[in-house]
């Protein structure tokens, strides 16, 4: 491995030799390294030098001679620099439990090309400049002029004798007189030790003799009045360990060996960087120092240290145009975006419950069940175990309350999910199939109209894909023979009818909380709205085996619950769900502006928009298999609501032989788009894109 990093810091675009590993493994006695190397494809694409202090959970980047950063090849994007600085900091979350990193970019000078894009990456992860060193840089093709104070300085070195001097290979006592006169002058001046013992600069020296030169100003053929170490990079000389005494600072011995180093020495290089001039984390310049250095025509850069705390959810949304990718699959609804969009206050209210103790029938159900009540506009909210048992309920409350008997025949629309039929059934009443209209999907009021018997005592309509039925004309059907209308409004939470929510159109509703629908626990949850307070209490009670005091049970009823942490999930995403059917509508006006292709039938849109909240975007395609398959190798997800008709399937053998031709042809033609708040704008345009390139010959 180290053979390979220290070949790729040599063909990278900003390593230097500083980051080989030879170097860092020299340091490793100091650190616990957490260093990582990043693959793509097998192909090694990014170095992450990195020390790991356990105490603090941090990771940081090499402190002292060896940058920090990210090291990456020429040809690595801006992208891939964002989503290697992703998997390194969730990498470091998951395999560290790490909670803060501490990250210094490699300063733009030491890069073979000036863009910093990791730089960009720490933005993305919330990173804030913890602190800031001030180096001061000779840049070589655009020296500003030698002053002349330094001019005069070097003059002075000369006349008093000084000269130039560099230590030969593997002279180690010059080394030590040398290290002993900087420690004597940084604990003098500044009260400091240098980070290197000479031990340890002698190691680093003899590893590598043409990268790491000791240069002195010499008195008298033997006495060292000043010196400094240079570390030489691909295209920078860094100049560290910088030291005079008394004697080289009377006699300009600095400006001279800074004279000769600069315009002699190391004329050829791109920058001379003399080393930073802060102190106390860059809270204060040494003034000295860098008047001394812009003598020399020195200007300022950073060396900066970022820290970031390592939130994953932070981390994760770091770069949407990644999750986002316009490669990647279009999902039919991407669930996983939609809730991680809610964190941290969803995992927040979970672990509240968790921690609380009380599971069911807590504060968190009564408190859910008062906001949607609200929000719906109706009196009462029984929260229950999931859509079907909330129909269900419904249906057999009023059983009981109006003495409905076996033979009670309720309608329903013949093109709905089967658990609006099942709950009937499941109910002891006779579901009644009624055809759609073929424009809306909705239920054709006029064939319910020939439905109505003498048995008849109720109609459920269903706001299919999110679209409110025709409920005028239902009410006054029911009010003229008596019935009872309960709303299947599971896939309509929110939609709007004459200002009037659905959930508050008939006499009670049910509504499921299934994790796909427009409002959606994190498994399964449903309940029923109503303004008929006595259904609701005996709602509640059949839901909770018909008792409504503890082992007293008045009715044989089921276990119909919401637990409490589906009931706080609902609470924390409920105040959304306006904006999210806002989004929904939005991209199915896109939808509705950009298909332009004559083999797909677009829906017909409401006249008043609030009415449907689309929970699905149902096209219809005569060649609907191959036109899902074309989508399917476009990366585009597509579902089909429903693929068999209920009075088709084997559990409804009942209706078997059954004609209902305006429910088969929409079975066999109908496609549902992705369509969820969280699509973006790109993922939209691409499914528009898809669908008007395709083509089929229908003979
Ligand atoms: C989802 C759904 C149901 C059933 O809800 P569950 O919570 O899954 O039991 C009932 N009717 C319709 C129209 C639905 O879409």
């Amino acid at each position: 491995m180290a053979a390979e990093w220290d070949e790729f810091v040599d063909k990278s675009k900003n390593g230097t030799f500083l980051l080989k590993r030879q170097f860092m493994d020299y340091h490793s006695h100091r650190f616990t390294d957490c260093s990582l190397v990043v693959y793509e494809d097998n192909e090694l694409i990014g170095l992450f030098p990195a020390n790991w202090d356990d105490e603090t959970r941090r990771v940081y980047s090499h402190q002292g001679l060896t940058y920090g950063g990210l090291i990456y090849l020429p040809e690595v994007t801006q992208l891939q620099v964002l989503q290697m600085m992703q998997a390194i900091m969730l990498w470091y979350i998951d395999f560290l439990q790490a909670r803060t990193l501490t990250y210094k970019p490699i300063p733009y000078i030491y890069s073979t090309c000036a863009a910093e894009e990791d730089l960009y990456a720490l933005f993305r992860a919330n990173a804030r400049l913890t602190s800031r060193g001030v180096s001061s840089v000779v840049e070589m093709d655009n020296p500003l002029k030698l002053r002349k104070l330094r001019i005069r300085g070097a003059k002075k070195a000369i006349d008093a004798g000084l000269y130039i001097d560099r230590m030969v290979d593997e002279d180690w006592s010059v080394l030590k007189e040398y290290m002993d006169m900087l420690e004597e002058g940084l604990q003098k001046h500044h009260n400091l030790k240098p980070v290197h013992t000479f031990e340890e600069m002698q190691l680093l020296m003899s590893r590598f003799p043409q990268q790491i030169k000791l240069y002195l100003t010499r008195k008298d053929r033997k006495t060292i009045v000043a010196g400094c170490i240079v570390f030489i990079t691909r295209r920078v000389a860094h100049i560290q360990y910088i030291s005079s005494n008394d004697e080289g600072r009377k006699n300009g011995a600095l400006d001279l060996l800074f004279r000769h180093l600069i315009y002699e020495r190391f004329k050829n290089m791109a920058y001379i960087d003399f080393g930073i001039s802060t102190e106390n984390h860059g809270h204060y310049l040494n003034e000295g120092l860098i008047f001394q250095k812009e003598g020399f025509g020195a200007r300022a850069i950073c060396y900066d240290a970022y820290e970031v705390e390592l939130d994953r959810t932070v981390i994760e949304q770091m770069q949407p145009g990644i999750i986002k990718a316009p490669q990647g699959r279009v999902k039919f609804l991407d669930l996983k975006r939609i809730n991680a969009s809610f964190e941290p206050a969803l995992s927040d209210a979970i672990t509240r419950v968790v921690r609380s103790g009380w599971y069911l029938q807590g504060s968190a159900v009564r408190q859910f069940e008062r906001n949607f009540a609200e929000y719906i506009g109706v009196t009462d909210c029984v929260l229950c175990g999931n859509g079907l048992e909330a129909l269900t309920l419904i249906l057999r409350a009023y059983k009981i309350l109006r003495n409905w008997d076996d033979e009670s025949e309720v309608i329903v629309p013949a093109n709905t999910f089967i658990a609006s039929i099942l709950a009937i059934r499941e109910a002891g009443l006779k579901p009644v199939l009624c055809e759609p209209t073929p424009e809306t999907y909705l239920i054709d009021v006029q064939a319910a109209e020939s439905l109505i018997s003498e048995h008849t005592v109720a109609i459920m309509p269903v706001h299919l894909y999110g679209r409110v039925a025709p409920m005028t004309q239902i009410n006054a059907l029911a009010a003229k023979h008596n019935c009872v209308v309960v709303e299947d409004a599971a896939q309509a939470h929110g939609a709007k009818y004459e200002g009037v929510r659905a959930g508050h159109l008939g006499n009670a509703a049910g509504f499921s909380f299934y994790p796909g629908k427009n409002l959606g626990a994190l498994g399964d949850a449903g309940c029923i709205t109503t303004d008929d307070g006595e259904l609701a209490a005996l709602v509640r009670k059949l839901g909770n085996y018909g008792s409504s005091e503890k082992y007293v049970n008045d009715y044989p009823g089921l276990n119909s619950r919401t637990d409490e942490i589906q009931a706080a999930a609902l609470d924390i995403k409920l105040p959304r769900l306006d904006a999210d059917n806002e989004r929904r509508r939005e991209i199915a006006r896109r939808y509705v502006e950009g298909i332009d292709n004559l083999l797909i039938q677009k829906p017909e849109m409401p006249h008043n928009e609030a009415d449907n909240v689309f929970y699905v975007f149902p096209i219809r395609c005569k060649c609907r298999e191959q036109l899902q398959n074309w989508l399917k190798e476009q990366g585009i997800e597509t579902l089909i609501h429903y693929p068999i008709p209920p009075h088709k399937q084997k559990a409804l053998s009942e209706f078997a032989g059954m004609k209902l031709p305006v429910t088969e042809q929409i079975h066999r033609e109908i496609l549902s788009l992705p369509i969820s708040p969280l699509m973006t704008d790109e993922e939209v345009e691409r499914v528009i894109a898809a669908l008007n390139v395709f083509n089929y010959n229908v003979e």
